[in-house]
This record gives structure tokens, C-alpha cells and sequence, in this order.
């Protein structure tokens, strides 16, 4: 730190993002990308005709990948503002919806860029408890008069709430902000993306870094009424007008409208999520269940911490998580049938030594 860092940020702990490791022949399983390129559409418009428009600034308005999210996701276009990656989209809503009237509150097992921004923003969130089970009580959530953050399905549990359960929380709650983060709802959750005319309070964030294959590019969206899109765009004209660059929303636009590749992604992630947990019970292990590309697993013979360290000493790179409540877990990406059968040949040499 130098003598300069401002007072406020002295104390800030940044998020640590997953290690995206310099080496190749790693197995790398621990940020939850996708295994497979984004869609050829993508790749054949991202030419040299496009590359060559760099020297101009992009669009501020986005208006090319929004239009085409709008009609995929039968949404307005008024009713979609981008973010460069979902985490752009969180770290606006943070700023513009909460302050020390209006605090956040969201579960103590999540997705950790919440606390990161409360830190960033001066925020002080109300932490809630998952259930034993690591479920989210709905009822836990009712009528928090704060602005509550719901990652839906959740990570690094994978669990998901039913749409009812979620349409539940924000009838109980119609005066707070309710954004909730459907990172992974493609890979088998129910989305609250119809809710949006319904109800004026609530914000959907999605990102095209899972099932969109396209983590590199940065870019995720929210999905909300008007006037929220609104405060949203404040923030964001105030901040960064060009937040998304002119290759990332063509790649946006090209991997939205194919929905044949999309489909086609989800469903082996999915065949391969089901073998995985599958071939995993088979040796015991204990796997929550999983709607995302990743799955949160168990084994009582093997602390999370050593299984993490034995696969990785055989270039499988996983994640796990120090916090008390999960640290018997580790968190398996799921990539590849190749990759998965790799995890689980490593797996049966790591067990036949304990
Ligand atoms: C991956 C992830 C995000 C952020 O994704 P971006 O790459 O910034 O779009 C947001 N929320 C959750 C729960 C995630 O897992």
C-alpha cells in the first residue's frame, strides 16, 4: 500500500478470483467458464473488418446485443442495461440502491463479490444463515426492509429456489430492491425474468460468462422495469459511458442469437454434470444438488483442503473454500467428458491412498 491509498479503501479486501493458472496442461476446473469456444457465429464475425473499427469508440448504447437479448428473451429493450460481466451490473445496483438507510442483506454462503462491494461502498449488510442443509430459508428473507441479493441457483452451493419461492420473497418484501443473480439459471433453475412487469422492485442480473462461453468477452446484463434501468444507466454514464467494448457486443449479439449452440452447450454440461455425481456417489461422496455447471461435493474420508491439494498435485486445478461451514467441500466446475473422467481416474488413485 502506498502513503496516497485513501483512508476509506485502507481496510478493503478485494475479491480473489479463482487462479487462472499461466500453464496449459492444467485441468482446470475452478471458475466455472465453460469448456467449449463460444459459438462459431462469434467467432467468424469477430473479423478484421470489425477488428479494424477499433480506433472508434463503441456504442454507449449497446443497442445491438441488447435488441437481440430483448428478442430472445421476449423482453423490451428498455428493460436491459449491460454490464461489463455481471459483476459490473452488482457493483451498479450496490451503488445506486443501497446507503446507510437502505442496507443490503444476503445470505453468509454466497457468491463473494457481495461483501467485497459492501466493503467498497461503506456498507454494512445483514449476513443471513443458509439452513443446516445450506438451503436458503425463504422465510428468512421476508420483509428485511433492506435491499436483499439472492444468487439463484446459489454458489458455491448450486442449490436453486423455485421461481414461486422467489415471487414469495418479493411479496414480502415490495418496498426493498431484489436483485437476484441468475449466473448459472441456465443449467437447470427456473428464471424470475417474467416477474420484471410484475413487480417494479426487482433486478435480474444474467451473465453471458457460463452458459454463453464467453467469460473472456466481460459481459453480463440486468433485466428490470424501466425506471431501474435508469438509475442503473446513471451509474453508469457517470462512471464508464463505453463499458462495453465494440468486440464484446458483437460477441454478445452473435452468442445470444444462437440458441442452437447455446442449447447444444447446456445440455452436455448437463449429461456431464449427471455422470460426474453419478461416477462421485459411486465412491461415496456426498454432492448437493447441483443446477449449474458446477457441482459442491463430499467425501467423509478426505477433508476438502486435501483433496483439493491431491488434485492438484495431479494438475486438477478445484476450487475450496476456507469459510467453517463448507470447508469439508470442494467445488468441481464441470467441463468436458474427457475432463470429468480425468477427475474421476485422479480421483480413484488419490482414494486408494487414504
Ligand atoms: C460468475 C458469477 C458472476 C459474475 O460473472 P461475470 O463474469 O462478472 O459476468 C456473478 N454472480 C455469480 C453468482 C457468479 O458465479
Amino acid at each position: 500500500m502506498s502513503r496516497f491509498l485513501s483512508n476509506r479503501y485502507s481496510n478493503i479486501e478485494p475479491y480473489t478470483p479463482g487462479e487462472q493458472p499461466k500453464v496449459y496442461n492444467l485441468i482446470k476446473l475452478n471458475t466455472n467458464e465453460s469448456p467449449f469456444p463460444p459459438s462459431p457465429k462469434v467467432i467468424e464475425a469477430l473479423n478484421k473488418a470489425e477488428t479494424e473499427k477499433l480506433n472508434l469508440y463503441s456504442d454507449p448504447d449497446t443497442k445491438d446485443v441488447i435488441d437481440a437479448i430483448a428478442s430472445t428473451l421476449n423482453v423490451k429493450s428498455e428493460n436491459i442495461i449491460m454490464g461489463n460481466g455481471s459483476d459490473e451490473i452488482l457493483a451498479f445496483t450496490f451503488q445506486a440502491f443501497c446507503d446507510s438507510e437502505n442496507q443490503p442483506c444476503f445470505a453468509d454462503i454466497t457468491y463473494g463479490f457481495y461483501k467485497v462491494f459492501c466493503e467498497l461502498y461503506g456498507l454494512s449488510p445483514e449476513i443471513i444463515p443458509l439452513r443446516e442443509d445450506l438451503s436458503i430459508a425463504p422465510e428468512d428473507y421476508y420483509n428485511k426492509g433492506k435491499s436483499i441479493f439472492i444468487a439463484n441457483p446459489n454458489a458455491p452451493t448450486g442449490l436453486a429456489l423455485s421461481l414461486s419461492q422467489i415471487e414469495d420473497i418479493i411479496n414480502h418484501n415490495k418496498n426493498s430492491i431484489i436483485l437476484v443473480d441468475e449466473a448459472y439459471v441456465d443449467f437447470g433453475a427456473e428464471s424470475a425474468i417474467s416477474l420484471i412487469n410484475k413487480y417494479d422492485n426487482l433486478i435480474v442480473s444474467r451473465t453471458f460468462s457460463k452458459s454463453r462461453n464467453l467469460a473472456g468477452a466481460r459481459l453480463g446484463f440486468a433485466v428490470a422495469n424501466a425506471e431501474i434501468i435508469a438509475d442503473l444507466a446513471k451509474m453508469k454514464f457517470s462512471f464508464n459511458p463505453y463499458n462495453i467494448n465494440r468486440l464484446s457486443i458483437i460477441a454478445g449479439k452473435e452468442a445470444i442469437l444462437d440458441t442452437e449452440y447455446f442449447e447444444k452447450c447446456v445440455s452436455v454440461i448437463i449429461k456431464n454434470r449427471e455422470y460426474t455425481v453419478n461416477e462421485l456417489k459411486k465412491r461415496g461422496f456426498t454432492t448437493i444438488d447441483s443446477k449449474t455447471n458446477f457441482i459442491f461435493t463430499k467425501l467423509s474420508s478426505i477433508s476438502g483442503a486435501d483433496y483439493y491439494k491431491a488434485l492438484r498435485e495431479k494438475n486438477i486445478l478445484v476450487r475450496h473454500f476456507g469459510n467453517e461451514r463448507i470447508k469439508d467441500y470442494v467445488r468441481i466446475t464441470i467441463g468436458s467428458l474427457e475432463q470429468m473422467q480425468a477427475l474421476i481416474d485422479a480421483t480413484d488413485e488419490i482414494l486408494k491412498g487414504v
